[in-house]
């Protein structure tokens, strides 16, 4: 038993010892019992061996993060991108296929028995119009576009966790199905022009991890929410019609401004008197447009916004109201509103069970002092679509460096992850998959 353990602590060796696997603990038989896990290795050392291999090629995948943080490109344009992973995976020796809805990729990766089941991993390809400010060595490299939703750090990881799986493929059943999808951050998504194109097919994965960053929690630790977890959104688009004119002259205008007023203050009565209230809802508008002058009322007002939900009855029906809210303003006050709502994802909903299980592995391979419970969030996600097909689990990595006074918020110019977050998403998505039982 000693000398498994040398052997076992000594990462090169790893693959060599296959006959030693006899010699289990009484704590590896009843951790096997246990979970009914099928993993050829005792789980303590298969936990260890990951740790191993994670910490081993955590400087490399570092190096791959900062290529992909300089180099970022816009939803639907990540050219560069995919032939980057695709280069890093023939590397690895991992086959796959490319071009999948746009830009994505399916890397497969085969355990002992293939059939026997599917697990899907999936990380996000594309980057923001951002134009960052960090000025760090590895700084975005094409003007005003940032990686600043992380999503640089989620390929990496699954990169580093197919590297880790594929090493130790022997190690578990069934099949990895690895997911670059492209296009996240615009409607409407990769993960439905990749679930069109049969990535969820052939056969069906039992179950589908997401991970992404989360710039609120510290390096080390991750997040988990059961159940329904991120919104549903949908762009809403007015556009206020009257009668423009001298600004002076209002009884021969018909005010687009002040109508454009009155329907936003009446838009906010969507949310605070038709909103079930316990179905958290959010409607908020980012940008307005009356491109007139101090002295000319323009002939048409934009309005854009976002609404956002957790029920799709009462998002059918806030769709509706928001028809009705614009249209009875406009007429009342002489003019005409017209609307546009671009029906966006839905929610995001965590199956009790595949995170529930998740949570309890995080556990296992970080400790359970750095696992956190998520509070729901009304930000949305693509990953939704797969969650509302397959059993998921989108779950949070937190990548605040200790030193950092501020929040490096997702979508803003100074966003940035602590690398050593790398380590931990990279070995605890192979873990988890390997887990599956
Ligand atoms: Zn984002
Ligand atoms: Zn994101």
């Amino acid at each position: 038993m000693t000398a498994f353990l040398s052997v076992d602590h000594n990462p090169i060796a790893l693959e060599a010892k296959t006959d030693s696997v006899l010699l289990l603990s009484l704590q590896d038989y009843s951790l096997l019992h246990l979970h009914k896990r099928k993993t050829f290795t005792p789980v303590n050392m298969l936990k260890e061996k990951i740790h191993l291999l994670a910490a081993r090629y955590s400087n490399d995948m570092s190096e791959v993060r900062r290529h992909l943080h300089a180099h970022p490109e816009l939803s639907e344009k990540e050219k560069e991108t995919a032939a980057f992973i695709c280069a890093r995976l023939e590397e690895y020796g991992i086959s796959y296929r490319n071009n999948v809805g746009g830009n994505g990729i399916i890397a497969v990766i085969k355990g002992r028995d293939p059939e026997l089941k599917t697990i899907a991993l999936r990380a996000d390809m594309d980057a923001l119009p951002i134009t960052e400010q960090n000025e760090v060595t590895y700084k975005s490299l094409n003007a005003g576009v940032m990686h600043a939703c992380g999503h640089d750090v989620h390929m990496t990881c699954l990169l580093g966790a197919a590297r880790i799986l594929n090493e130790l493929k022997l190690e578990f059943e069934g099949t990895i199905r690895l997911v670059f999808q492209p296009s996240e951050e615009k409607f409407p998504g990769g993960a439905l022009a990749m679930i069109k194109e049969g990535v969820l097919e052939n056969p069906v994965p039992e179950r589908i991890y997401g991970q992404h960053v989360l710039p609120t929690l510290e390096a080390g630790k991750v997040g988990f929410k059961t159940g329904k977890y991120m919104a549903s959104t949908d762009e809403i688009y007015l556009t206020v019609k009257g009668k423009g004119g001298h600004a002076a002259t209002p009884e021969l205008n018909v005010d687009t401004v002040l109508i454009a007023s009155h329907i936003i203050v009446a838009m906010q009565q969507v949310v605070s008197r038709s909103a079930p209230p316990g179905i958290p809802t959010v409607l908020s508008f980012g940008r307005v447009i009356a491109d007139g002058r101090t002295n000319i009322i323009p002939s048409q007002v934009k309005i854009d916004g976002t609404f956002r939900t957790f029920d799709e009855t009462w998002r059918a029906k806030a769709h509706e109201k928001i028809v009705v809210v614009a249209n009875g303003i406009a007429a009342s006050m002489g003019g005409s509103c017209e609307v546009f709502i671009d029906k966006g994802y839905p929610f995001l909903v965590n199956d009790l069970e595949v995170t529930n299980d998740a949570k309890q592995l995080a556990a296992e391979y970080l400790g359970a002092e750095n696992v956190v419970d998520l509070e729901q969030r009304m930000t949305a996600e693509d990953f939704a679509y797969y969650s509302h097909m397959i059993p998921a689990c989108f779950y949070r990595l937190g990548v605040k460096s200790p030193g950092w006074k501020e929040i490096r918020n997702l979508h803003t110019s100074v966003f940035d992850a602590d690398e050593s977050s790398i380590e931990v998403g990279m070995g605890l998505m192979a873990w988890i998959a390997m887990n599956n039982y």
